[in-house]
């Protein structure tokens, strides 16, 4: 037996469990908003093609519009200014190896309840590590706030207060862990007031600074154990793309 081939084995008995961490592709899936000087980023609009009409008679197809940072999506290096020179930076030239990875989950849940605006620094991850072991490198992080479960637009940004990865957790996690970089269930990796610190999205800036990867927009963070799960998240091929939608799956063992 190979490991492949015990892993199918394992799909089919259903000891390896396949958990979605995708949130529905729709028009009013939320997308991130930035004051008004700057460019926005658009929303999903799809437009059919045909649908088994005059147009097409046997088939049905739609076409999309939205910006590559809509939904459940992956942020590559490039997509800062900070990693616009890194080699492999882009989502067509990121080496497809590190589509594949494990994930630690970091519960603060109950932080970010009591706190909109917490940010995930390194004593809690190295409360975390204490729990679980050290965070290998090339795993994801994913930051669980439970904000998954906030269905409406209000409750989702929530005046522009969300949590996220502080400054000094991101240079942590990029440069004593390199990790594949960090996942969030929220609209962006950095907190909602994060554009206001010093530097403005520290995160972002750290992270794709050091050639590390974003996902948001996370759900079912809560069907994940704290380690063991192995997450695949791959964008679209586009060339010179600095982000892409993705269908971001974790298998879980039993
Ligand atoms: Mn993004």
């Amino acid at each position: 037996m190979s490991v492949l081939s015990d892993l199918v084995a394992a799909l089919e008995s259903g000891s390896v469990r396949v958990v979605d961490l995708t949130a529905p592709l729709q028009p009013e899936t939320p997308v991130i908003q930035l004051p008004p000087q700057f460019g926005a980023s658009p929303g999903l609009t799809l437009d059919v093609i045909s649908r088994y009409d005059e147009a097409g008679p046997a088939w049905y197809w739609n076409t999309l519009h939205l910006g590559e940072h809509t939904g459940t999506h992956f942020d590559a290096p490039i997509h800062w200014i900070t990693g616009r020179d890194l080699p492999g930076n882009a989502t067509d030239t990121i080496a497809p190896r590190l589509f594949v990875g494990p994930a630690c989950v970091v519960d603060v849940t109950a932080e970010s309840g009591r706190d909109p605006d917490y940010l995930l620094q390194p004593p809690r991850l190295l409360e975390w590590e204490r729990e679980h072991g050290r965070i290998p490198a090339r795993a994801w992080v994913f930051m669980r706030t439970g904000w998954a479960r906030r269905v409406t637009p209000e409750a989702f940004f929530n005046g522009g207060h969300t949590p996220g990865i502080g400054l000094e957790g991101a240079r942590f996690l990029a440069g004593e862990r390199d990790v594949l970089g960090v996942g969030v269930e929220t609209v962006g990796t950095d907190a909602g007031i994060a554009g206001g610190f010093s530097p403005p999205f520290p995160n972002h800036t750290t992270m794709h600074g050091a050639g590390k990867f974003g996902l948001t927009s996370l759900c079912n963070l809560d069907q994940l154990p704290a380690v063991g799960a192995v997450v695949v998240a791959a964008p679209l091929k586009i060339v010179g793309g600095s982000g892409s939608p993705v269908r971001a799956i974790a298998l879980v063992g039993g």
